[in-house]
């Protein structure tokens, strides 16, 4: 779909409880390609008909990946062995963008069962393999698109590696994860950090913005508004932590429970990866302290 100017949206397909993702094709003399979605066939077939489609067989320059998910790495393999395409990131994602076994360690969090985790989730749902970046960008770094460029912009919290990108002349931000259209972005250990995050939406706050295309949900038609609540419900989400605490102490799992009421065990447990990276935040804040008990985590507040 034609959003706006020379920016195509292309919706590609999630599975099960893996999300949709939104990537955006820049079509100009060099058309670039911003995140790859997954790798697998109704996701990477959709992708190369679409290229094909819209750049009237001109193919495709280069692919951005603003981090290293799977929903946004994945399909740019495929990417490279049909298309020949150079793929871009920021330097952090390096190293575990080409080992999916760092990646699994510092981005999941997997200490055991770390093959497992690569061969269920990584290769056998996402369809991700490792991949060497071509182009490693930093900090203001200007990727060109026709007579405009993208400026990176380093947004870390959701993962250390994050970028948006920025088409200044049009006033318009491609913000990945760490500005979504609907929902809030999953910010968890080991990778994410609230205080990192809501840094990096206060960067994108004083930035020129009248739009915001983001990796999941609708586009953002009023983009302070929404940097804005994003920052406003992570912080109300401490609070209520805060709150909890202050009627008893409580462990991660107890906090998880009370805070979500998610009976799926598998899905609670990736949540406990949430809270705590909001009790990091709390205690580096120094509103809550812990103690250990029969081997297990009490938090109370200060
Ligand atoms: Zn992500
Ligand atoms: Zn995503």
């Amino acid at each position: 779909m034609l959003l706006k100017d020379f920016i195509y949206l292309i919706e590609l397909p999630g599975k099960m409880f893996l999300p949709n993702i939104n990537v955006y094709l820049i079509n100009c003399e060099e058309p670039v390609l911003i995140d790859a979605g997954y790798g697998f066939q109704e996701s990477t077939e959709k992708l190369l008909h679409e290229i094909k489609r819209i750049t009237e067989s001109r193919g495709l320059e280069k692919v951005v990946v603003t981090h290293a998910h799977p929903d946004h790495f994945a399909g740019a393999a495929v990417l490279k062995r049909e298309l020949n395409v150079s793929v871009a990131a920021h330097k952090l994602a390096v190293p575990v963008l080409s080992d999916l076994k760092k990646l699994t360690i510092n981005y999941y969090g997997f200490k055991d069962n770390v093959s497992s985790f690569i061969k269920l989730f990584l290769q056998g749902l996402c369809k991700a393999e490792p991949i060497n970046v071509d182009i490693v960008l930093d900090e203001n770094d200007e990727i060109k698109v026709g007579e405009y460029s993208l400026r990176v912009i380093h947004t870390p919290g959701h993962t250390p590696c994050h970028i948006s990108l920025y088409l200044e002349e049009k006033e318009v931000l491609f913000s990945g994860d760490v500005v979504v259209g609907e929902g809030t972005t999953w910010i968890g250990l080991p990778c994410g950090d609230v205080a990192v995050y809501i840094d990096s939406l206060e960067k994108l706050l004083k930035m020129d913005l009248k739009l915001i295309l983001p990796a999941h949900g609708p586009v953002i038609y009023n983009p302070k508004k929404r940097i804005k609540e994003l920052i406003r419900r992570k912080l109300s989400r401490e609070e209520e932590i805060v709150k909890l605490l202050q009627e008893k102490p409580r462990t991660v799992e107890e906090l998880a429970l009370a805070l979500y009421n998610e009976q799926d065990r598998y899905r609670l447990l990736w949540l406990l990866n949430v809270v705590k990276a909001y009790l990091k935040d709390l205690e580096r804040k120094g509103k809550i302290v812990y103690r250990w008990e029969e081997g297990r985590k009490i938090y109370s507040v200060k």
